[in-house]
């Protein structure tokens, strides 16, 4: 079994270090981020079973780091770590979508416990999520969320409130293709077979121009993908 890999967001050096060396001698693989862009950065792109994370952080704080994680689709636990002890931070952060939360000074031992509750949690909600997901038959990410039993796709707005995408018979195709095969990068050619269904009689130049008007309606900047992403001189691979 491959060690858990946990990323430590605390712009305190000494106390870093030395939660960080604890975890290690635990078995972990821990890495540390000293401020709030390079902690959600690291979240992002990197592979990690959790996220401890600072609320008071340089540059940005733990707080709107936990928040924008959670509207890229960034769904790793997270533990926050605060050295104010109120009520009103706690349901904050959870309210925005931290998993736990912890005071500090903390023991290590709880800090432990915790991790260990976190993990065990997010394994079990993986393989519930797994199952969950095939009878919800939709998925969301980001502010959209997509039906599969409807072929609908919706948007969440600022006010809160749903509302439908307009989308056409291919685009769909496409994004649900996409979606369930996240993670994988496609070629034009792959997907002009999967999502077209027949062998590339359109140019590839077909799929980029779909690609682009699904970008327009489901990305938050279409300019800049977060979740249909290019690979240059691969393809495309849905990150969400
Ligand atoms: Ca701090």
């Amino acid at each position: 079994m491959t060690a858990h890999r946990l990323l430590l967001v605390e712009d305190e050096p000494s106390l870093a270090r030395t939660v960080s060396d604890r975890l290690v001698a635990e078995g972990y693989d821990v890495e540390i981020a000293a401020n709030g862009p390079s902690g959600e950065r690291m979240a992002t792109e990197g592979d990690f079973d959790l996220v401890l994370l600072d609320i008071s952080l340089p540059r940005k704080n733990g707080f709107d780091v936990c928040r924008d994680l959670r509207r890229k689709g960034v769904a790793t636990p997270i533990l926050m770590l605060t050295a104010r002890n109120e009520l009103v931070d706690r349901v904050l952060g959870l309210k925005l979508g931290a998993d736990d939360y912890l005071a500090k000074p903390f023991e290590t031992l709880e800090l432990l416990a915790r991790i260990e509750a976190l993990l065990r949690r997010s394994q079990a909600g993986t393989a519930a999520s797994g199952a969950a997901a095939d009878t919800a038959r939709g998925y969301r990410f980001g502010d959209v969320r997509v039906d599969f039993d409807r072929a609908q796709v919706w948007r969440t707005g600022e006010d809160g409130a749903e509302a439908e995408i307009a989308c056409s018979a291919l685009e769909y195709r496409l994004l649900r293709f996409l979606i369930e095969n996240r993670g994988q990068v496609h070629d034009r050619d792959r997907l002009l077979d999967q999502v077209w269904g027949y062998d590339a009689t359109p140019t590839t130049r077909t799929v980029d121009v779909h690609v682009s008007s699904l970008r327009q309606k489901v990305e938050p900047n279409p300019g800049r993908p977060e979740f249909i992403v290019t690979v240059h001189g691969l393809g495309y691979r849905f990150d969400g």
